[in-house]
């Protein structure tokens, strides 16, 4: 899978490298690009943003450095990922159905957000013709300060799930959220006492039957107290 961001902090999607995803990376599971916006601004202040039209607090990020921006990197079979918080909210299988995509762009805003004649731009029926989707997404019903945290929270939640990334493919086959409403049942570990507090006794059994089933009482119980 290809990925591209664009953002005005590429530092911040430094992280990206680390763990899963760099090995992912070096492996070739997944190629990663960070795109500085403000190197596509034109004018001497290199100045992504404006004040909004009809007034108003704060600044909105201007369409012209966007589109020079994401015109290279806008091709056929595309996602473009607009984060905002008012997008539509990121689940599992929304994670699910983008770890299919052959290529993700994400547009990380910053100040009110991104001219939205952005999106309407690369919404229009000359770009959907060539498979160019454009999807505004939010991670929580709660404002950041930028989209370069949503962007990674999705990334990362993507691409665990490409065949290949994850050392043992098992482990996203039974995990919360595979279904809805379905969370893992509690996992512990050796030592079998802890601070005076024991495993419980059926994992010690040995007995595989009766430990499915104490499984799935706990991640009917885990899912009942968080509804
Ligand atoms: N004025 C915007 C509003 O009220 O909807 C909020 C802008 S926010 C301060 C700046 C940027 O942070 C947004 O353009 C978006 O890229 C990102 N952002 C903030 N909260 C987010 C969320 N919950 N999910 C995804 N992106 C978010």
């Amino acid at each position: 899978m290809k990925i591209d961001a664009v953002t005005i902090f590429p530092q911040y999607l430094e992280p990206l490298q680390l763990s899963l995803l760099g090995k992912a990376q070096s492996e070739g599971l997944v190629e990663i690009t960070i795109h500085d916006l403000r190197s596509f601004a034109t004018d001497n202040h290199h100045s992504v943003d404006d004040t909004p039209y009809g007034g108003g607090a704060g600044m909105v990020m201007k369409a012209q450095v966007w589109g020079e921006a994401l015109d290279p990197l806008i091709t056929p079979d595309t996602d473009l990922i607009i984060l905002t918080p008012a997008g539509k909210k990121f689940d599992q299988p929304m994670a699910q159905s983008f770890a299919r995509a052959r290529h993700l762009v994400f547009a990380c805003g910053r100040y009110e957000g991104i001219d939205d004649r952005v999106r309407m731009y690369y919404s229009q029926s000359e770009f959907m013709e060539q498979n160019i989707r454009v999807h505004e997404v939010s991670i929580g019903d709660y404002v950041l300060g930028g989209g370069e945290v949503a962007a990674m929270v999705i990334i990362e939640a993507v691409t665990r799930l490409i065949p290949g990334v994850l050392g043992n493919p098992e482990s996203i086959v039974e995990e919360s959220h595979m279904a809805e409403g379905f969370l893992e049942y509690p996992n512990f570990t050796k030592p079998s006492q802890w601070r005076g507090i024991p495993v419980p006794e059926i994992l010690l059994s040995g007995n595989h039957g009766e430990i499915d089933k104490w499984r799935a009482t706990q991640a009917d119980l885990r899912a009942k107290k968080n509804v």
